[in-house]
């Protein structure tokens, strides 16, 4: 294992000297519309209207990506694995590589999707960091990244590469669009697009953007906002038929769908209990008793918050 390379990156020098954005996708093995806007990142990037430096890791998680899985063979999920150990298992010692690469940035953009069993609306997402300094800048990147919604969550979530970030002082965003086993062209586009309008709100890039309306731009301080696994889990096991879209909006009480026995005789409706705007969805019929359905952004939540 000496010196052998966890993953491949690829470094883009500026004509100009200035900041060093990383680029990451596939922390998790199963999500693809990242991996391939990143590497379209690479000829998109021209060196000349560069100034800085931009680090492109399309696959940060090969041996995950190499077995079609969110976790790579130990089981470890890299986004709950991080700052990790050089001595570790194989997710462990991912996670310490990339550590090094974002104590080395001055800012971070982490690419997602929803995986092979669910589908994300696009979204941008960042930590309410303590520093106000720091937050102020992720709530620029957030924006400038030029999705419909923007989600600023705790800042107390650890093990992910935004944690990692935190810990060093390195401002940075997350993206979630997409997934569901395909590879969507349009989240590929719009994915390395955003890419390029946070370069240019950096100051690093000299290209023209043309910057699209938010729809939602909430901040959630409570401690467990963000995680998406939270909350809409599955009641019992079954055939999983949804009720809702994606930015749908939905109330306290409201079916987001249907499980279902293989004939049909037993069924269940699953009800929410967040009012806001659906933001992910299961897309894989067969689920689990207890495997997250949907993902919501609550609206009114928030609203009550700021009041
Ligand atoms: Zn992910």
């Amino acid at each position: 294992m000496l010196n052998q390379k966890l993953f491949e990156s690829f470094t883009i020098e500026g004509s100009q000297p200035g900041k060093h954005v990383l680029i990451l996708g596939g922390i998790h093995g199963d999500e693809y519309e990242p991996m391939a806007a990143v590497r379209r990142l690479r000829t998109q990037i021209s060196s000349e209207k560069l100034s800085g430096r931009v680090t492109l890791v399309p696959v940060v998680n090969q041996p995950a990506y190499e077995r079609i899985n969110r976790r790579g063979p130990d089981d470890l999920d890299l986004a709950r694995t991080f700052p990790g150990s050089p001595e570790g298992s194989i997710t462990q010692q991912i996670a310490h590589e990339v550590t090094q690469l974002i104590q080395a940035a001055d800012y971070l953009i982490d690419l997602h999707t929803g995986g092979l069993y669910s589908n994300l609306a696009p979204f941008s997402g960042y930590t309410l960091h303590p520093d106000p300094a720091i937050l102020e800048i992720q709530r620029h990147m957030a924006r400038a990244f030029n999705l419909p919604v923007v989600w600023g969550t705790s800042a107390h979530l650890d093990g992910r590469s935004l944690s990692a970030a935190r810990d060093h002082g390195v401002p940075a965003i997350y993206a979630e669009w997409g997934g569901g086993s395909g590879c969507d062209p349009k989240a590929v586009k719009g994915y390395a697009t955003g890419c390029l309008s946070v370069l240019s709100a950096l100051g690093m890039l000299d290209i023209p953007v043309e910057q699209k309306p938010i729809l939602y731009h909430i901040e959630d301080d409570r401690e467990e906002s963000g995680h998406l696994q939270l909350q809409n889990h599955a009641p019992v096991a079954g055939f999983f038929e949804p009720a809702v879209q994606l930015m749908d909006q939905v109330q306290v009480g409201d079916v987001l769908g249907s499980i279902c026995s293989v004939m049909g005789e037993e069924k269940t409706s699953v009800i929410t209990n967040q009012t806001g705007v659906i933001l992910g969805l299961r897309t894989l019929p067969y689920v689990e008793k207890d495997e997250w359905l949907a993902v919501i952004l609550e609206t009114e939540q928030a609203r009550a918050n700021n009041e």
